[in-house]
């Protein structure tokens, strides 16, 4: 059973293959991932290539049974998961071996509402229309979100005035000094007006789920900000662990792992992404935590738990930033260096090879 069939369930389903019976359960008929929030917002056409994926179209996903609804309540005596459909039809399913991967719920991107597919695509287009209809953004989040959504935003469309707010000196907490150097430096040379040390005052009952119009206030003591319209990107998520037993969550929610990505306290449940409090970042949605789950789960379901491999985090987040331009994709490296793949390989070897082969192991084309 694997509850949360986003960007890393999917994937661990893909590895585990098809020697298992297994369930996915989604809110969503469909891939829709979380990646790359600033490509999403100025080409959303571009994104939904690459990031939103009726489930048919992977071909390691032939034979794996997807449920849409959420799971409401895991009985680890018995060893089921309760899931509860679209229409409020509730269904016990079995497991050998749980998988959570259900994620966070963070701003109007990553969401736990079940949807049909022409209401995800709709609201996509219709979010990214409203956000270009306005002439000064303020964007306020120094996470990857955040810089993501500014940079593409001032690369795009220079005319408009892109205001980037963020609390500490530069953007980018928890990347290496050098990313974060390197980051700071390419945001200004593309337009983007910064403001670091600006911390927003954030009602209690706001969600940070929507743009707003009204000034932006500041608790760091600066003057109240008029932005035509304010993205907020400041990590305010919640875990989507209300179906997750008490014992298993730490103090803030998340799940609590061992060092083979297994719940603490139980043999045959596990957890990975944004949910699983693997290590101080939750990194386990990016450092192949799904291939090692891929592997876990198997030697776990054959009987060979000895031969499960340890979850090893980097000390620095890492990955892309920028999403797609047009010289290509820059990934920056855990160690302070970065990469690029030249714009000539992005749509010739990055995604039809690297992305589609190689990571999920065969997609059709739409
Ligand atoms: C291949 C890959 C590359 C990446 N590259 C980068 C990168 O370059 N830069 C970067 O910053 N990050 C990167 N990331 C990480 C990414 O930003 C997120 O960390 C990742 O999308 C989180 O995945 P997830 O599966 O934990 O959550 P999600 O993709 O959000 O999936 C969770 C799913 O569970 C559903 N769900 C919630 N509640 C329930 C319930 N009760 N029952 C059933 N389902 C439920 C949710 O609605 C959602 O569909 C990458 C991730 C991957 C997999």
């Amino acid at each position: 059973m694997i509850a949360g069939f986003g960007d890393t369930g999917l994937l661990v389903a893909i590895n585990l293959g098809r020697d298992f019976d297994i369930v996915g359960v989604s809110p969503k008929p469909c891939l829709v991932s979380g990646q790359e929030l600033g490509m999403r917002l100025t080409q959303p056409r571009l994104w939904k290539q690459d990031y939103l994926m009726p489930f048919s179209r992977f071909r390691k996903l032939d034979g794996v049974r997807t449920l849409q609804g959420l799971v409401t309540t895991i009985d680890t005596h018995r060893g089921t998961v309760t899931a509860v459909s679209q229409d409020g039809e509730s269904q016990a399913e079995p497991y050998d071996a749980l998988l959570i991967s259900s994620g966070v719920s963070n701003g109007f991107w990553r969401t736990n509402a079940v949807e049909d597919f022409d209401t995800i695509n709709e609201s996509i287009d219709s979010t990214s229309r409203k956000l270009l209809q306005a002439q000064t953004i303020a964007v306020i989040g120094g996470g990857a979100t955040g810089v993501g959504v500014a940079a593409n935003l001032a690369t795009r469309h220079r005319q408009k005035l892109i205001h980037y707010f963020f609390s500490e000196s530069q953007p980018l907490p928890g990347y290496h000094p050098k990313v974060r150097t390197h980051v700071e430096k390419h945001l200004r040379s593309v337009g983007v007006i910064l403001h670091p040390g600006h911390r927003a005052v954030i009602a209690d009952d706001f969600q940070c789920d929507r743009f707003t119009t009204s000034p932006v206030q500041w608790s760091s003591g600066q003057a109240n900000f008029n932005a035509d319209l304010t993205l907020w990107a400041v990590g305010k998520m919640a875990p989507n662990n209300q179906f997750i037993p008490p014992d298993m969550l730490n103090a803030d929610g998340f799940v609590k792992t061992d060092d083979f990505l297994r719940v603490q306290g139980y043999n045959n449940v596990f957890a990975v992404g944004d949910i699983a409090a693997s290590d101080p970042h939750r990194s386990s949605a990016r450092n192949w935590g799904y291939r090692l789950l891929g592997h876990n789960i198997r030697a776990h379901l054959q009987g060979r738990d000895s031969d499960m491999k340890r979850y090893e985090p980097p000390q620095y987040r890492w990955g892309s930033v920028y999403g797609v331009q047009q010289n290509g994709l820059r990934v920056f490296q855990p160690d302070g260096g970065s990469f690029r793949f030249p714009g000539w390989t992005v749509r010739t070897l990055l995604f039809p090879l690297a992305v589609r082969k190689m990571i999920y192991k065969g997609v059709r084309k739409a």
